[in-house]
């Protein structure tokens, strides 16, 4: 195996520093413990016709196999009480039982004539080829999962197992894998395994997701990992920004163990502080509520110290499958997430689907300008059966806590009211059919288009409340996509034009008392949260893991420092200038990591 290493041979090994994403804050240094968890081998042969129904009762015998398998490694991880973990084990069974794989494995069974494993390995890589088809990282990420059940049933075949155990006669390590899967981790613990590098992964992957409810750092997504590390090389990893340094030399090792030093004392301080109110210097309270894409989040978010759920993107519910979920499994689904956050309040988006955002049960077609397509609610407003039953769904989970609906991408008053009148409609078959529900429902709107934060007050007198989506309000008002990473530089939440909207979107809110909340990226960054609170912002939605350093920066401020900064930064003319505003105001209080 070639390794590419850059120079500076003083430990008699080179460095090399490989990038990835930052799966799961935290620092780490120790030996790496490679697990090459490679996809099982697979046997291809035809078969007879005769032999269908054997090959078929072959499957069913792996299906079963498999299943007990996880089952087994879901009540061992619910002994544990991982939730998180044993929520993911749980959506496995199911995935494993799923009916459409059985579908597909029989056909290519009893149609193709392909033996069991063939069929397996051919559905199953099928169906994760087209959920990387388009560029949304959701289906990218559900198609390891796909591979994942595909490769459990393999084994399950074949008798052998690919869950892997920790080697317990080491020194605790860094665990270096291609991918890891629930079933993989069930006995992974802090006090064996530092840290966690992925070949494949993003921040919404199942191994990111645990490894932040189990507070262990991790880098995800790392090209090429496997060529470029092997056992016992010396890793130190950065979970802050998704780095990892191969054979570090002396001077970084010592500097990284004072990082990991830091980083836990400063993780074991923010733990004791985690219930308590988020309040500037002077006493007004903030409310800290999390972004979250996956239901198992939920509970991950409220041990970090959120107040609730600001926004849960359910476009997750309609990918990788080929129809629509049904009015039951939507309800389902937000039932469980609003009795897990109760008597705290969930903010459940309607689908912001469409665009560059593929998803298979949709079927929407390609548009020149994705951004400015058919996306959010004028794909809802287009296909109004199936936004029909995703409120049916939402409002008959209203019955078991606090909830509201917003709808994203609103940019004119007609759609709003075309979603009022669905929404009414929505509600009254809902009771026809004799279901409990909430007596009211709170119905309000993204501001994310600047057509909506221009008319903001028009706006404020029919919507119930707002949250401002900052991520596409900079995207649409400066003109820039959101994705591109060569234009980043333009893409900044401190353009003054921006926060004049923001403003402008606050003030109205105020005059109709109407609760404005902000659940762009903008909230979890420490210093920009701060100036939000200078708007007049009194709640402000983020990722879960940036709770803690946003409260510690709205505790170091007091309310007038925040609102002098804020008029300042209305006033001046670039980016660059609200930046250096605030770090030269509040800089020093502020630890940015
Ligand atoms: C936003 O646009 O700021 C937002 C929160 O929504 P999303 O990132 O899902 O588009
Ligand atoms: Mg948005």
């Amino acid at each position: 195996m070639t390794r590419s290493r850059s120079p500076v041979p003083e430990s008699g090994l080179r460095s090399l520093v490989l990038e990835g994403i930052a799966g799961s804050v935290g620092y780490a240094i120790a030996a790496a413990v490679v697990v090459d968890v490679r996809r099982h081998g697979v046997v291809r042969r035809h078969v007879p016709k005769r032999a269908v129904d054997d090959e078929m009762a072959r499957f069913d015998e792996a299906v079963a196999l498999a299943a007990s398998e996880l089952r087994a490694a879901e009540e061992r991880s619910r002994s544990r009480s991982v939730k998180a973990e044993s929520s993911i084990l749980q959506a496995y069974i199911l995935m494993v039982e799923d009916d459409m794989l059985r579908a597909e494995v029989e056909r290519r069974i009893r149609i193709d004539l392909l033996c069991a494993e063939w069929a397996i390995s051919a559905a199953t890589e099928e169906m994760a080829q087209q959920m990387r088809q388009g560029s949304d990282p959701y289906l990218a990420e559900r198609s390891h999962d796909i591979e994942f059940i595909g490769d459990r049933l393999l084994g399950a075949l074949t008798g052998r197992s690919s869950a892997f155990t920790i080697p317990t006669d080491r020194p605790p390590g860094i665990l270096v894998a291609r991918d890891l899967s629930p079933a993989e981790t069930v006995g992974l613990t802090r006090d064996r395994v530092l840290a966690i590098v992925t070949e494949a992964g993003t921040r919404t992957s199942h191994t990111s997701i645990l490894a932040r409810a189990l507070e262990i750092p991790a880098v995800v997504g790392v090209s090429g990992l496997l060529e470029k590390v092997g056992n016992g090389d010396v890793l130190a990893v950065d979970g802050v920004h998704g780095r990892v340094v191969v054979n570090p030399f002396p001077t970084l090792i010592s500097e990284y163990e004072d990082r990991a030093k830091r980083h836990s004392d400063m993780a074991k301080a923010r733990h004791k502080q985690r219930d308590r109110p988020v309040v500037t210097r002077c006493g007004v309270a903030v409310d800290l509520r999390a972004n979250i894409e996956l239901p198992i989040e939920a509970e991950l978010a409220l041990g970090q110290g959120a107040r609730g759920i600001g926004l849960y993107r359910t476009e997750f519910l309609y990918v990788d499958r080929g129809q629509p979920p049904t009015e039951d499994e939507h309800y389902e689904v937000y039932r469980r997430v609003i009795e897990a956050v109760t008597p705290l309040q969930v903010t459940l988006r309607t689908f912001d689907i469409g665009g560059d955002k593929f998803v298979s049960a949709l079927q929407v077609p390609p548009d020149m300008n994705p951004a400015l397509g058919l996306r959010a609610v004028r794909l809802a407003l287009a296909r109004p059966e199936i936004f029909m039953t995703q409120l049916r769904g939402m409002i008959r989970a209203s019955a078991h806590g606090s909830m509201r609906i917003m709808i994203p991408m609103i940019a004119s008053l007609g759609e709003l009211r075309a979603v009022r009148s669905l929404f009414e409609r929505a509600m009254s078959e809902v009771d026809q059919k004799g279901y409990p529900r909430a007596a009211h429902v709170p119905l309000g709107m993204m501001v994310e288009v600047p057509s909506a934060a221009l008319m903001a007050d028009e706006f404020a007198r029919e919507a119930e409340f707002f949250s401002i989506g900052t991520n596409d309000l900079v995207q649409y008002a400066l003109a820039v996509d959101r994705s591109s990473p060569e234009l980043a530089y333009l893409s900044s939440f401190f353009e003054p034009s921006v926060l004049r909207m923001i403003a402008a979107v606050v003030q109205a809110g105020r005059r109709h008392d109407r609760t404005v909340a902000l659940c762009g990226a903008m909230a979890s960054d420490p210093l920009a949260a701060v100036l939000l609170v200078g708007l007049g912002l009194r709640e402000l939605s983020m990722e879960a893991s940036a709770i803690a350093p946003v409260r510690e920066a709205i505790g170091a401020v007091s309310l007038a420092e925040a609102e002098h900064a804020a008029k300042e930064a209305l006033f001046s003319l670039t980016a660059l200038d609200v930046e250096r505003l605030l770090t030269e105001r509040f800089g020093e209080r502020i630890a940015v990591e």
